[in-house]
C-alpha cells in the first residue's frame, strides 16, 4: 500500500511500526460552533481511510482530540453568558449528531485537553528541562532556535520562516517563531494550576501529549486538513521530537481543501456553511459519496450542480442495490447455472481492481470509478432470470466494496421497489376489472421509468433495463 507522506513530499510504501496494526491521530475540531463542511471533508477523510485500513486486515487505533480549551469558545461563552465547559460540551454533542449523519463512526479515543491537563503540564516541563522552552511573566514559550529540525515538515529553514512570517509585537518572546506553550491567566477566562502559576494550554501542546498519552511516542499516521502543516504540525514536531528524541509520526497525510464555487469559504463572503445547514437540503451519504469522488489531496469545490451530480451517482448505485435484491427475493433457481453465469467469475476482477485503486494513496476517485464499471457490468448480465447464487455474489460485492466506504449502507430506501410494486397491484386489479385502458397506461407508466414487465406463469416479474 502507498501512501503520500507531506514529510518527503513522495508517496511512500507505507510500512507499520508494528506489522498489521496501525496507529493513527487526526487532529479534532475546536468546539464552539457546529463544524462546517470542510471540517467533514477532513474528518470524513481519516475515517474513510480507517475503515479501508481494518478492510485490508489492520487493526487500526485512531484517535481524534478535541480542542476544548480556545479564544473561540472563551468567546462564545462570554457572548452567551456561559461558561466554556456548556459551550464545548454542546459542540461536542452537536459533533457526534452531523458525524454520525456523515457515516463517520467514533474514534477509539476523543480526548479532550481539560481532561489532559497534566499530561500537558509535564510535557511542558519535559520542553523546559531539555532547554527547549521558557518561561516568561507566567507563561512559557517554545525555543525554535533550540530544535534542529524546525521547518522539517514545512520545508522552510528558520531563516524562510522568520522572513515570512507575521511580527508580533510580543517582547516576551526570543524569536518571532517561538510558539506559546502555556498561557498566564487573564481574568473571567478558565485557568488551571500549574509550576508557572494559573493559566492555559497554547493550542499545539495538546496533541503531542494526547498522542503520546494514547498511542505513543512515535505512532504511524498523523493527518489533519492541509492548513495544519504550518504552523500546527510543524510545532507538534518540534514538541513530541524534542522532548522524546524519537520520530514522532512516520507518515503525515494532509487533505486538500473545500472551496465553495470556486472560492475560499468565509463568513465574510456569505459562503459558510455548516454540515446542518447543508442537511437541510440533502441527504449527507450524497455529501459523504460527493467528497468520496476527489481524491483526498485535491482540492474540491463545492457547488450545487456537482452535488446534484453526486446525488444521481448514488441513486444509481442504490437502484442496483435494490434491483439485486429484488432479482434475489424472487430468484426461481437457486443454484449457479456454470454455462450461462460465466460473468460470475469476472466479479473477483473488479474487486482486483477497486484494491489496486485504493491501495495506491487511497484513491477514492479511481476507487469508486471502478464500483461504476462493476455496476454497468451487474446491470447487463444479471437479470430476474438469473440464479439466486449469482445475484448473491454480485450484490456481495457491490455491498463489500461499497461499505468499506461507509456508503449503500441504508437499507429502508427501497421506495422504486415498493412503488413498481403498487403499480403492479394496480394493473392486475385493473385486468381483472376488464379495464385495459388503465392496465396499458401504468404499463406505459413503468416503461417509462426503465421498469419492463414480463407476464410468467409464477405472475408478473419486473426488471429495470
Ligand atoms: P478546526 O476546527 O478549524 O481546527 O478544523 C478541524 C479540521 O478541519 C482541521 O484538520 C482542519 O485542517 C480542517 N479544515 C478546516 N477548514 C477546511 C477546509 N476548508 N477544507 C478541508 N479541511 C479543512
Ligand atoms: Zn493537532
Amino acid at each position: 500500500m502507498k501512501l503520500f507522506n507531506t514529510l518527503t513530499r513522495k508517496k511512500e510504501e507505507f510500512v507499520p511500526i508494528t506489522p498489521g496494526e496501525i496507529k493513527m491521530y487526526a487532529c479534532g475540531p475546536t468546539v464552539y460552533n457546529y463544524f462546517h463542511i470542510g471540517n467533514a471533508r477532513t474528518f470524513m477523510t481519516f475515517d474513510a481511510m480507517r475503515r479501508y485500513f481494518q478492510y485490508r486486515g489492520f487493526k487500526v487505533i485512531f484517535v481524534q482530540n478535541f480542542t476544548d480549551i480556545d479564544d473561540k469558545i472563551i468567546n462564545r461563552a462570554m457572548a452567551e453568558n456561559t461558561c466554556s465547559c456548556e459551550i464545548s460540551e454542546r459542540y461536542i454533542r452537536e459533533y457526534f449528531k452531523d458525524a454520525e449523519s456523515l457515516g463517520i463512526l467514533k474514534a477509539d479515543v476523543h480526548p479532550k485537553v481539560t481532561e489532559n491537563l497534566n499530561e500537558i503540564i509535564a510535557f511542558i516541563k519535559t520542553l523546559e528541562e531539555k532547554g527547549l522552552a521558557y518561561a516568561v511573566n507566567g507563561d512559557v514559550y517554545y525555543n525554535v532556535e533550540a530544535f534542529e529540525y524546525y521547518g522539517k515538515l514545512s520545508k522552510q529553514s528558520l531563516e524562510d520562516l522568520q522572513s515570512g512570517a507575521r511580527i508580533e509585537i510580543n517582547d516576551k518572546k526570543k524569536n518571532p517563531l517561538d510558539f506559546v506553550l502555556w498561557k498566564a491567566a487573564k481574568t473571567g477566562e478558565p485557568s488551571w494550576e500549574s509550576p508557572w502559576g494559573m493559566g492555559r494550554p497554547g493550542w499545539h501542546i495538546e496533541c503531542s501529549a494526547m498522542a503520546k498519552k494514547y498511542l505513543g511516542e512515535t505512532i504511524d499516521i498523523h493527518g489533519g486538513g492541509g492548513d495544519l502543516v504550518f504552523p500546527h504540525h510543524e510545532n507538534e514536531i518540534a514538541q513530541s521530537e524534542g522532548a522524546s528524541g524519537k520520530s514522532f509520526a512516520n507518515y503525515w497525510v494532509h487533505v486538500g481543501y473545500l472551496n465553495i464555487d470556486n472560492k475560499k469559504m468565509s463568513k465574510s463572503l456569505n459562503n459558510f456553511f455548516t454540515v446542518r445547514d447543508i442537511q437541510e437540503e440533502y441527504d449527507l451519504e450524497v455529501i459523504r459519496f460527493f467528497l468520496l469522488s476527489a481524491h483526498y489531496r485535491n482540492p474540491v469545490n463545492f457547488s450545487r450542480d456537482l452535488v446534484d451530480a453526486a446525488q444521481n451517482g448514488l441513486e444509481r448505485l442504490y437502484n442496483t442495490k435494490h434491483n439485486l435484491k429484488h432479482f434475489m427475493d424472487n430468484a426461481e433457481i437457486e443454484e449457479l447455472q456454470e454455462e450461462s453465469e460465466a460473468w460470475v467469475k469476472e466479479l473477483a476482477g473488479f474487486r482486483n481492481r477497486y484494491i489496486e485503486a485504493m491501495d495506491d494513496d487511497f484513491n477514492t476517485a479511481d476507487g469508486l470509478a471502478v464500483v461504476f464499471d462493476l455496476v454497468r457490468f451487474v446491470n447487463t448480465n444479471a437479470s430476474a432470470t438469473s440464479s439466486k447464487a449469482a445475484i448473491e455474489e454480485a450484490l456481495a460485492l457491490l455491498m463489500e466494496l461499497t461499505n468499506v466506504l461507509g456508503l449503500l449502507e441504508k437499507e429502508e430506501s427501497n421506495s422504486l421497489e415498493d412503488e413498481v410494486e403498487d403499480l403492479i397491484q394496480e394493473r392486475q386489479q385493473a385486468r381483472k376489472d376488464k379495464n385495459f385502458a388503465r392496465a396499458d397506461e401504468i404499463r406505459d407508466k413503468l416503461k417509462a421509468m426503465g421498469i419492463v414487465l414480463e407476464d410468467t406463469p409464477q405472475g408478473v416479474k419486473w426488471k429495470k433495463i
